[in-house]
């Protein structure tokens, strides 16, 4: 039997942290690495290796996995001071599973590619659960025979693996997704916001929206949390912002209308706007709860 990949990974926020953990749970040799030194406490207590930099994760890896914010991080851990290149060798290969633009995969493909490093953005799908669980959807961007070496890693990670093109296309891929997410945290709330106002039991009203012809894995995975009070991320709102602004790009670049996915970005741009970009995205409800106030007044 061909001998496991060790892996490297960089980033145990949310998603990163229960990643991480179901590669080591599959077997894996893994060393990790996090800015904040906190999150590497449950790894360290499991004996897991961890490294002092990103640059240290390269030195002792044959794969990385980076799960971090935004586009200007993924560049800061890979090519910044004590970054991943400088621990890299010719044959390694380096995984973006964050959510940025596809113009950035392609950037840092070419990039990494004259020192003979390989390159591949994997953005992922389902969640806080799905990355608890394992069960997460990934798409792939990058080389196929690439692509076939990380895929017993992205196996130990998700349920769903899906080739989408060249470097760049996992990233198209997961932008179209996030159109379809936005929208639906959208109806989710504002279906939630006339409910309330009309006197409904909410109770019912989610027996009604999660099995009827509206259900999502929006309004399963969200609206529990929201009839609890609970608007803690999850999935974090800022982050769909972002996300929404890079798919907003790509619209436009191809002169893709993009009306719904619009709206869904102002929305989501003023929630972030009123200091709550670090709660969840179904947080949306508080701004639609602050709009329906305003109206009573009238
Ligand atoms: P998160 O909980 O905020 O974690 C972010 C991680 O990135 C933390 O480990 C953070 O380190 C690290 N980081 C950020 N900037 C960094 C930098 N410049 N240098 C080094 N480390 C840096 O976010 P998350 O929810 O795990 O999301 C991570 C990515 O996955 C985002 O692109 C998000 O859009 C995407 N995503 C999220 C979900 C979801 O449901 N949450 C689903 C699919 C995709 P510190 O601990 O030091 O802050």
């Amino acid at each position: 039997m061909a001998e496991k990949l060790k892996v490297g990974f960089i980033g145990l926020g949310i998603m990163g942290g229960s990643m991480a953990a179901n590669i080591a749970d599959k077997g894996f040799a893994l060393n990790v690495y996090n800015r904040t030194k906190s999150r590497l406490e449950p790894f360290i207590k499991k004996g897991i290796m961890v490294s002092d930099s990103p640059e240290g994760v390269a030195r002792n890896s044959d794969i990385t996995i980076i799960m971090v914010t935004d586009a200007p991080d993924v560049e800061d851990v890979l090519f910044g001071k004590e970054g991943w290149i400088h621990g890299a060798k010719e044959g390694k290969i380096v995984v973006d599973m964050g959510t940025n633009s596809p113009k950035y995969a392609e950037e840092f493909a070419g990039r990494l590619s004259s020192s003979g490093v390989e390159f591949l953005d994997a953005p992922v799908t389902g969640g806080d659960v799905g990355a608890k669980q394992g069960t997460l959807t990934i798409m792939v961007g990058g080389k196929p025979d690439v692509f076939n070496s990380a895929k017993p890693v992205f196996e130990a990670m998700g349920k769903t693996i899906i080739y989408a093109g060249p470097s760049g296309y996992g990233q198209k891929m997961k932008l179209v997704n996030q159109i379809a997410i936005g929208l639906e945290t959208v109806a989710m709330v504002e279906a939630m916001e006339l409910a309330k106002a009309a006197g409904l039991d909410i109770d019912q009203v989610y027996r009604l929206l999660s099995t009827g012809g509206a259900r999502s894995f929006t309004i399963e995975s969200y609206m529990p949390r929201l009839m609890k009070g609970d608007i803690e991320p999850g999935f974090k709102a800022a982050h769909l912002r972002k996300d929404l602004k890079y798919a907003e790009e790509l619209a436009a670049s191809l002169g893709v209308p993009l009306i719904g996915g619009s709206l869904a970005l102002q929305l989501f741009t003023a929630l972030t706007n009123t200091g709550m970009g670090e709660k969840g995205v179904h947080a949306l409800l508080k701004l639609y709860d602050g709009l329906t106030k305003l109206n009573e007044k009238h």
